[in-house]
């Protein structure tokens, strides 16, 4: 059987290396802007630095309806310290699996979604609203691509976003905050046999943490995501055994649930600092390294509604509902825009970051015939519906509830 251009792209941009950092996403950013405006779509890049962009293809509608955007990104974290069985970017298909870093998160569903576009264009279906697909650069690290076209306008309008991140083709309709803390606790030193003369900057730091750990949340669960999470990622303060420390630093992983109020945290978090610290001793700082709000879209919006009736459709499988427990580019997109989002992609979530990352082929497929029933559904003029393969059509947001 000849191979979809789904999984013919997801090989080929497995075997660009795009390790992030330092990403150097140009080469692969070209290679789609090529795929797509082959196909028809207007194509622009963005570039971000000599190596690095990202790029975008639109392809225009008639005008009555508003603009749906789908946005992946195009960067991956590295293979990583533990040895993988297979190259990780040979990208071979083996008993189904297509493997190799960033085939689940998220190549597999950055390609599913070109492909899907570039069948669009193909076609003989008609567009009311424009189509935008973007492939950001630089999600893996500080969303740095996704800011940049939001900030050139690239979104405008736009009444949706998919974006295909790892769900196994669940539809995942809310996303946990992330913030990320770094807390600089100063002491005094002395000589460890004469303790009591110094202030413990490590011992401060424990008990600082030890409040923090109890941190109470305004957002104490929620039915998709569950209850939020506070991780101590590194510490680190003294030089040696028998010296009290002066200075001790500490970052700390807070994942919150949506309405929580991060400037909040960060507020309660530095008083609590400056409650161990005692008064000898310069002020602590607590400040934050990142700070991603969560963002949740309504499970009965008529868009998420789209994307379960979309995937049902491609699939003939009941999708389920779920929410991410990490953050996408939809947390510097959302809150600005302020329209309903889904994650939604091929990938298996489980093996986003791990070594002997794969894909299902069969998966990546079926992503693409979700992502074309989906943008027919969103953007399809209304008297072209009888063609639709499936028989769904229907206006955005026709509701089966019996999801
Ligand atoms: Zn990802």
């Amino acid at each position: 059987m000849a191979e979809s251009l789904a999984v013919e792209l997801a090989r080929q941009m497995i075997r660009m290396p795009t390790t992030n950092p330092p990403g150097y996403e140009g080469e692969l950013a070209e290679h789609l802007e090529r795929v797509m405006a082959d196909a028809g779509l207007a194509t622009r890049l963005y570039p971000l630095s000599p190596k690095r962009a990202s790029v975008v293809g639109t392809l225009a509608g008639a005008g009555s309806r508003p603009p749906f955007a789908m946005v992946g990104h195009i960067d991956t974290v590295t293979p990583g310290q533990m040895p993988w069985s297979f190259d990780p970017f040979a990208a071979d298909i083996v008993a189904g699996r297509l493997r190799g870093r960033g085939a689940s998160d998220m190549k597999g569903g950055t390609a599913a979604m070109v492909a899907a576009a570039c069948t669009i264009a193909r076609s003989e279906v008609r567009l009311d609203g424009d189509l935008i697909v973007a492939c950001t650069a630089g999600e893996e690290v500080d969303c740095v691509g996704a800011i940049d076209l939001l900030r050139q306008g690239v979104f405008a309008g736009a009444s949706a976003m998919l974006i295909p991140e790892p769900t196994d083709l669940a539809v995942w309709h809310v996303e946990k905050g992330a913030l990320w803390l770094e807390i600089l606790m100063r002491g005094k030193t002395a000589h460890g046999s004469m303790a009591e003369e110094g202030h413990n900057a490590v011992g401060q730091t424990l008990a600082f943490l030890e409040r923090l750990v109890a941190f109470p949340f305004q957002q104490r669960y929620h039915p998709v995501l569950g209850t939020p999470s506070v991780s101590l990622g590194t510490i680190s303060g003294g030089i040696k055994v028998n010296v009290v420390p002066d200075r001790c630093e500490a970052r700390v992983d807070v994942r919150t649930l949506p309405g929580e109020d991060h400037d909040r945290i960060v507020a309660e978090a530095q008083r609590y600092a400056e409650e161990v610290s005692p008064p000898q001793v310069p002020a602590p700082q607590v400040s934050a390294l990142a700070d991603r709000p969560a963002v949740e879209s309504d499970r009965e919006d008529p868009f998420v509604i789209a994307a379960l009736e979309a995937v049902r459709a491609a699939t003939g499988r009941e999708p389920a509902l779920g929410g991410a427990s990490y953050f996408s580019d939809a947390a510097v997109l959302i809150p600005e825009l302020e329209i309903p989002m889904v994650l939604c992609g091929p990938g298996r979530p489980d093996l986003a970051h791990q070594p002997d990352e794969y894909v299902e082929a069969v998966r990546v497929e079926e992503a693409e015939e979700a992502y074309v029933a989906l943008i027919r559904r969103m953007l399809e003029v209304a008297d072209g519906a009888g063609a639709d393969p499936a028989g769904r059509s229907g206006p955005a947001g026709h509701a089966d509830r019996s999801s």
